[in-house]
């Protein structure tokens, strides 16, 4: 077949398709009659595979002309290899070691080949499992505000920015999943929601009928659409993370686009929300699960804290682009003028992060992409009870979120709820 025309690997064709790839032959060794191929995408989107050899292992992730889970009748484009490659370039640059390092890229076959990461596992995975992991609320922290800061115009150069801006405006169909996935969907009976039936089902009327969170939903959607402000990774949830007690990784940044600063950290922290209701449909014994319920509201408390710690950091030391100069402030013996916008511009950072969490939560439960926080408590009245309350968590962030001073006080109405 012709060089140029993309063809799906498969775990048969893999090594002879790439014996000639001498990034990959020179990570796992040359000889490609020895490799051994396992395809391990758990993923919706692409294919995945493990390629070990005699010297090491390596990733191949492959897209599909169409969304692997629905199949040929929904097409999406290989371009979406092009983004995720050039977001894993720029967050590699702006917070070194968080992403898996890249070895080769060919966009024809819109294939991305990649560090093996091991002994890491898929973070929602450990969650489920009970596990604590010490060092991700930090990690990730530092992780959306140096990538989130350090792709603005708060850092780069203008020229630049707008390079990029336009590069990434062609993210269109993804972009397009997300707006219609988690902004509207989940708010009417679009053809491919589901929810937890019958348990759900008055909850989920109400919700549909509720004017002031259906105006706020779009509000969101909103400035998801036009507030191109920075380069977010577009799907930061706890399954594009990796980790080990000791090392944390974000993989998987196809849905990259600019946006709103505070997108990625509101998916972030929903997702931990969602993990902490989701504790009590995996214990055993009541109460079994209690530590892990402190330590995942403590680690969203960590993740925001360590974000608007570093981002002030970098705002007071790496504010060099076009907005809020540092020669009409600093320069000019102002000082305090440019720390009251730091926490003009962190406050609406806030305020729109917990609408986005809030929307977030909701279409995990009533739309069509569910996730196996809840997905694998297979007692369906016991999994309608962890995401009835997540439900209400969902509404009380999107409706409310100008009203909300502080984690804190969401720390409370998380552990109040029924
Ligand atoms: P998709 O875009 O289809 O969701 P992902 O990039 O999330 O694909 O990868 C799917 C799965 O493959 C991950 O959940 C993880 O188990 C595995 N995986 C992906 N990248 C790596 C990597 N660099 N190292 C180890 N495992 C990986
Ligand atoms: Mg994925
Ligand atoms: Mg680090
Ligand atoms: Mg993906």
């Amino acid at each position: 077949m012709d060089k140029y025309v993309f063809e799906a690997l498969s775990a048969e064709t893999l090594p002879l398709r790439l014996s000639g790839n001498a990034a990959l032959c020179d990570r796992i060794g040359g000889e490609h009659g020895r490799w051994q191929v396992k395809e391990v995408g758990d993923g919706n989107l692409n294919l995945v595979f493990i390629v070990t050899g005699e010297k090491g292992a390596a990733i191949v992730k492959q897209a599909l002309p169409y969304v692997r889970l629905v199949g040929e009748r929904w097409p999406l484009p290989l371009k979406r290899s092009y983004f995720e490659y050039h977001a894993l370039t720029r967050q590699a640059a702006r917070d070194p070691g968080m992403v898996p390092e890249i070895l080769f890229f060919d966009a024809e076959q819109a294939m991305i080949i990649m560090e093996y990461l091991t002994p890491h596992v898929i973070l929602r995975r450990a969650l489920i499992a009970g596990r604590k992991l010490p060092k991700i609320g930090r990690d990730l922290g530092l992780f959306a505000a140096r990538t989130l800061f350090r792709g603005s115009d708060l850092s780069m150069p203008t020229r630049d920015k707008k390079a990029d801006l336009a590069l990434f405006a062609d993210n269109v169909e993804l972009c397009d999943i997300t707006e219609n996935l988690v902004f509207s969907d989940p708010y009417f009976e679009a053809e491919m929601n589901r929810h937890t039936t019958p348990h759900l089902d008055s909850l989920v009327e109400e919700l549909r009928r509720d004017r002031d969170l259906k105006v706020e939903a779009q509000r969101l959607k909103h400035i998801f659409s036009a507030k191109a402000e920075t380069l977010c990774h577009g799907d930061l949830h706890t399954g594009s993370v990796m980790v080990t007690d000791d090392e944390t990784r974000v993989i998987d940044p196809e849905f990259a686009f600019y946006g709103p600063i505070g997108f990625d950290v509101g998916m972030l922290l929903a997702n931990f929300w969602m993990s902490y209701f989701s504790q009590e449909g995996h214990e055993s014994a009541a109460g079994e699960r209690d530590q892990m319920r402190a330590y995942l509201l403590d680690t969203a408390e960590t993740i925001w804290q360590t974000f608007c710690d570093e981002f002030s950091a970098l705002w007071r030391s790496e504010r060099k682009g076009i907005l809020y100069q540092a020669s009409l402030f600093e320069d000019r013996d102002d000082p305090f003028g440019a720390e009251q916008a730091l926490t003009i511009v962190l406050d609406e950072i806030y305020r729109e992060m917990l609408g986005f969490a809030g929307v977030e939560i909701l279409r995990r439960i009533l739309g069509l992409a569910h996730n196996a926080d809840f997905e694998t408590i297979a007692d369906l009245s016991r999994r309608a009870k962890c995401e009835s309350k997540a439900l209400k968590l969902g509404r009380h962030l999107a409706v409310n979120r100008d009203r909300i001073a502080s984690l804190r006080d969401i720390r409370a109405t998380a552990e109040r709820l029924q």
